[in-house]
């Protein structure tokens, strides 16, 4: 199985991508989570992303390209992956396309969660308003500030790649607004419906 989940900041893509790697047992592939952790392990790709993403820009497109080229071929990726917060640009699409065709790959469905734009700064404050209950670290980009930079490049750079596949016939849109277990059950007879899996 080999998923792209798209969606703005908040839409609960990490969420769902999370459950799936359980209900499937594929690789999930944040470029997010991959540049945490670069950024706390201070290699030199964290050490340059840090402000950007601290500010909720986005990464060059060429380093993340690269990040994910490293990571599709691991042993962990063979049965397939989610991509989670890549591809984020038209142009990171283009390229994620040539590292497939590159392995005689293709996508088998491309999802997007779409929530309301209101509710997501909701999200973003409950969200640390959780994380500072457990004693967790919240995250540097969820402040207000952060996160309407996010929203923005969301808008700008990452709405035209939904445009992209559904241009493509590849894109399948998810309701993001209903309860969690309903959004993962939607996805399920989504990728039934394209025969990813067999229902
Ligand atoms: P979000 O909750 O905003 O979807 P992510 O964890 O996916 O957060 O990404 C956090 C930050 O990491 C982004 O704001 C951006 O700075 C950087 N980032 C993650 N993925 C990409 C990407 N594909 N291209 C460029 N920057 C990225």
């Amino acid at each position: 199985m080999r998923l792209v989940l798209l969606g703005p900041p908040g839409a609960g893509k990490g969420t769902q991508a999370a459950r799936l790697v359980e209900r499937h047992g594929v690789q999930q592939l944040s470029t997010g989570d991959i540049l945490r952790a670069a950024v706390a392990a201070k290699t030199p790709i964290g050490l340059k992303a840090k402000e950007i993403m601290d500010a909720g820009a986005l990464v060059p497109d060429a380093v993340v390209i690269g990040l994910i080229d490293e990571r599709l071929d691991s042993p962990d990726c063979a049965k397939g992956f989610i991509l989670d917060g890549f591809p984020r640009t038209v142009a990171q699409a283009e390229a994620l396309q040539q590292l497939l065709d590159r392995r005689g790959l293709s996508l088998d469905a491309v999802l997007e969660l779409a929530v309301d734009e209101g509710a997501l700064v909701e999200r973003m404050r409950k969200r640390v308003e959780e994380t500072v209950a457990a004693g967790g670290a919240v995250r540097a980009d969820d402040n207000p500030e952060s996160f309407k930079t996010r929203l923005e490049a969301y808008r700008a750079q990452t709405a035209p790649v939904s445009a992209h596949y559904a241009g493509r016939s590849q894109l399948t849109k998810i309701d993001g607004m209903a309860p969690i277990d309903e959004v993962s059950a939607a996805i399920d007879r989504a990728l039934v419906g394209a025969a990813v899996v067999r229902g």
